[in-house]
């Protein structure tokens, strides 16, 4: 066993990131699909796709961020073909690899703008 001693911990400092991550994995976003059953917007819908809910999965399939999407996907490519939600959220059951996943998905994520939403 080896144990890595030299750098400590690289996670990103930024706290909104981690906030969102969570937020994602356990379905409590501002997203509207969740505000509009809280009775807190009229519309579920995406602002961009007006015939698309405005869920965690649809934020990942949003043409919106088709380009910030793809360079997510050709990162993870090496890693995984088709990763679901879940592994980009971290649900990997192997954790070095859930942590490298993590790494892009909150990438993608901080450039897709939308942390404000979630
Ligand atoms: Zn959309």
């Amino acid at each position: 066993m080896t144990h890595d001693t030299t750098g400590g911990p690289t996670y990103s400092p930024s706290r909104a990131l981690d906030t969102a991550v969570t937020r994602l994995r356990i379905g409590h976003t501002r997203l509207n699909s969740l505000l509009h059953k809280l009775g807190m917007t009229d519309d579920p819908h995406c602002p961009w796709c007006p015939t698309y809910l405005d869920t965690p999965e649809h934020l990942l399939q949003c043409p919106r961020h088709h380009s910030h999407r793809t360079t997510l996907l050709q990162s993870l490519y090496p890693l995984l073909r088709r990763p679901t939600l879940a592994d980009l959220l971290g649900g990997s059951p192997d954790p070095g690899l859930a942590f490298k996943i993590l790494k892009h998905t909150r990438t993608f994520l901080q450039k897709s703008g939308q942390l404000h939403r979630i």
